[in-house]
């Protein structure tokens, strides 16, 4: 079959940890295009310094992955869904929901796929932990988000901006999996989000929660000035006793303290499964619940300033 030829758009951290060798290890796909404003991509193939001079090129590109900040998504993925490319959208999609149900409403009756993609729910232990609390009554639940932004986003300036989502930018990953495991809805009611005076993005938030399937306290701690090791956890506990936690970012599952053997091919190979099985089905998968929740995290949450924050 004849490979599906794909560009990265935003050649940064996670393009060149995670895109090229998912792309490189799909038997489907083939890396034919980068851009980057600094010129950066993979020695042998094409490097643009926009979208625009891509677009323009005649390169038979099908798909693109767009792995820029999110501020510039939404304009980005809408120029590529006129060309008729079909678009990965890294997560968070885009900085708004108004954004991203446009892309949506744009792609419909172009056959052109769009796939938000939320890499935590692609371990293997998101879906045991989904099965294991499938129908059961919510006692508690506690998600520790914790991590040194210094050394997970080094000098990455943007996230702290407004739009930039702050803590809610690895936080964001915490809410895709309590939208894959969590057995009913789940609101926002309170938060707190700590701004750095010098800074338009929260360093850190503290959430609570509520949910018709649930009884007691529902909480999440998001925190950028963590140090010693990342804490990204989410313990649950259910009504009729089991306790559940999901370790190292859902890639570990444990019950009653029990470790729990959940095998699969990693988080970027399973996207990019997922987006050449949407591409083939002509279909689209577009889930905006995380950024649903963020979203109301700011909308309800009271501001709090903290100490100014400098890399
Ligand atoms: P990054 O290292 O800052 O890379 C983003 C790249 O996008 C930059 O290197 C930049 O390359 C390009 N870019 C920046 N501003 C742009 C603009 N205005 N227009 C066009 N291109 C622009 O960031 P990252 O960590 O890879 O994160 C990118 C996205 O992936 C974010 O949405 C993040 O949430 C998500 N993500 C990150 C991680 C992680 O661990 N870092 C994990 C999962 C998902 P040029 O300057 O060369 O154009």
């Amino acid at each position: 079959m004849r490979p599906l030829r794909i560009g990265i758009i935003g050649f940064g951290k996670i393009a060149a940890d995670q895109h090229v060798p998912a792309i490189a290890g799909h038997p489907r796909l083939e890396l034919a295009a980068t851009v980057s404003r600094q010129g950066k991509g993979v020695e042998g193939v094409p490097c643009f310094t926009s979208h625009q001079e891509m677009l323009e090129a005649d390169l038979g590109l099908e798909a693109v992955a767009i792995t820029t900040p999110p501020g510039v998504r939404y304009a980005i993925a809408r120029d590529c869904i006129e060309a008729g490319l079909h678009c990965s959208l890294e997560k968070p999609p885009t900085v708004t929901l108004s954004e991203i149900e446009d892309l949506a409403c744009l792609t419909e009756g172009r056959q052109v796929t769009l796939q938000t993609t939320w890499h935590s729910q692609h371990n293997p232990a998101v879906a045991a932990a989904a099965q294991a609390l499938a129908g059961k009554r919510i006692a508690s639940m506690q998600v520790t988000w914790h991590e040194d932004v210094r050394k997970w986003h080094p000098g990455q300036d943007w996230i702290f901006e407004a739009g930039g989502f702050g803590v809610f930018d690895p936080g964001i990953n915490a809410f895709s999996i309590l939208m894959k495991i969590f057995p009913g809805a789940l609101f926002v009611c309170e938060a707190e989000l700590r701004f750095p005076e010098n800074r338009q993005a929260p360093i850190a938030a503290e959430i609570a929660c509520t949910s018709p399937v649930a009884d007691g306290d529902l909480r999440c701690s998001l925190n950028f000035l963590h140090s010693g090791g990342e804490a990204w956890n989410i313990d649950i506990s259910t009504a009729d006793g089991i306790r559940l936690s999901l370790r190292e970012g859902g890639s570990k599952l444990e019950i009653d303290g029990a470790p729990q053997s959940a095998e699969g091919e990693g988080e970027y190979p399973s996207l990019y499964r997922e987006f050449v099985d949407l591409i083939d089905a002509r279909r689209s998968l577009v889930d905006v619940r995380p950024l649903s929740l963020v979203a109301d995290a700011f909308l309800l949450g009271r501001r709090a300033t903290v100490e100014a924050f400098d890399w």
